[in-house]
């Protein structure tokens, strides 16, 4: 067959690769092929001809923005950093991935190692830290020992460490490997738990950026965003937006899985439609059976239906149809899946990590599984949507960060787009066969 005809080339159209530059064509522990493909350049270009307020300027003119979740325009937390006023800055780079059916931080940490050094050692420069650290959960093995020999080879060649390349800029970076609650992927959950205290979320202000790290300004970037900082620097602010959107500029990487034909890490340009993804890239559903559903940004997102697939994939357009984009989890489902079923088991996920300091996050989240059991056992009342609908509001309002004020989101897109569903079940049946302990009604 055509090697363009493949399922392998088919799968890599229509992606652009930034974060997952040379994807397949470099080895990922070594040094020589990394920096023989333009590895390091964007450093030494910062190094010896940029200051950091043009550094800064690049990252602003690309109209980069975190892709952890909230979709913050980066140049604004590397100014507040910068322009702080302190005796010492530390930079994290933020690793910690813990939703079902992610994957993104695990692969680029894995497969690029350099690449994300390279990203976090840009931003230090620019913003002043010292210091870093790369949060990266202990049930990612493979990528503690990467990013660690990564971190050796750099020490070795002087890329860390003092006057790094005889300029005047010193760094260290270590690791710290998390032990796997999901809220500590929140900024200051994550700062608590670098300092050795639990991880739970702090009030904000102060942001990190002025009273982070021992209550030092600390820069919070996600994984995907540092990696994509190389690319900036080193091809242009313009290289980077003339991809994507008005709004969204660049690329998004995917964990692209569940009923796929071909699932795996893609990187996608902003703007491409879940259709686009679900048909082209993964080949549309497996087994021949119909395609329902996406659940993107996992269980702090929402769900899209299927009919509604010809959605954007950008920070606007998922807003308006009441999802958001997430981290970067995209999770198809087809018609054997139950979207009650759905949305009890992100829910019940929440509820777990929750670390228990909301009313609202640690006891409305337990009050709506309740009633998703009942409606799964078919014991369920139509007053109990209401009901349901209530208590999402209300944790999304009385939670003070993230994972409560997102917990309802698959509960409330569910409700949005999959009514029927939940009546379906309060009158005895499942439509998709799944939820067996109802009582039927013959
Ligand atoms: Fe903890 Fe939930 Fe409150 Fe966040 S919203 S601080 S996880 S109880």
């Amino acid at each position: 067959a055509n090697e363009e005809d493949t399922p392998i080339a088919e799968f890599l159209k229509g992606q652009v690769n930034i974060a997952t530059e040379y994807r397949g064509e470099i080895k990922p522990s070594d040094f020589e092929e990394y920096k023989s493909k333009n590895g390091f350049e964007a450093f030494i270009k910062c190094l010896k001809e940029l200051s950091p307020d043009q550094i800064i300027s690049q990252i602003e003119e690309s109209g980069l923005k975190g892709r952890g979740g909230a979709g913050f325009p980066s140049f604004i937390k590397w100014n507040l950093v910068k322009n702080a006023k302190a005796d010492k800055k530390y930079i994290i780079c933020n690793g910690d991935e813990g939703d079902p059916g992610a994957f993104m931080d695990r692969m680029l940490l894995e497969s690029y190692p350099f690449r994300v050094i390279e990203g976090i050692m840009i931003a230090a420069y620019a913003v002043g830290a010292s210091e870093g650290r790369l949060y990266i959960r202990a049930e990612y093995p493979l990528a503690v020992t990467r990013i660690k020999e990564g971190l050796e080879i750099l020490k070795k060649e002087g890329f860390i460490g003092d006057n790094i390349l005889g300029s005047d800029f010193s760094f260290d970076l270590q690791v710290f490997e998390g032990a796997g609650a999901f809220v500590c992927g929140e900024e200051t959950a994550l700062i608590a738990s670098i300092e050795g205290k639990r991880g739970i979320p702090e009030l904000r202000p102060p942001y990190p950026a002025e009273k982070g790290l021992w209550e030092k300004p600390t820069l919070i970037n996600n994984t995907e965003t540092l990696s994509l900082v190389p690319f900036i620097i080193r091809k242009g602010a313009e290289s980077f937006k003339e991809i994507g959107t008005d709004n969204s500029k660049g690329t998004k990487v995917f964990a692209l899985a569940g009923k796929i034909k071909r699932g795996g890490l893609i990187e996608v340009p902003m703007g491409i439609t879940i259709k686009q993804i679900v048909e082209e890239i993964g080949g549309g559903i497996a087994e021949g059976k119909k395609f329902k559903a996406v659940q993107i940004g996992g269980p702090s997102g929402g769900c899209i239906p299927a009919n509604m697939s010809d959605t954007a994939i950008d920070f606007d357009s998922l807003k308006e149809v009441g999802a958001m984009m997430g981290s970067g989890g995209l999770i198809v489902l087809d018609e054997s899946d139950c979207m009650v079923d759905i949305a009890h088991y992100f829910l019940s996920f929440t509820q777990e990590e929750s670390c228990g300091r909301c009313t609202f996050c640690r006891i409305g989240t337990r009050r709506m599984l309740e009633i998703l059991d009942k409606i799964k056992s078919g014991k369920g009342k139509l007053s109990d949507l209401d009901l349901l609908e209530q208590l999402a509001i209300n944790t999304q309002k009385g939670s003070i960060c993230g994972l409560g004020k997102t917990a309802p989101n698959p509960v409330l897109s569910t409700l949005k787009y999959f009514r029927h569903e939940y009546e379906a079940h309060i009158k005895g049946e499942c439509p998709a066969g799944k939820c067996e302990s109802l009582i039927r009604y013959e």
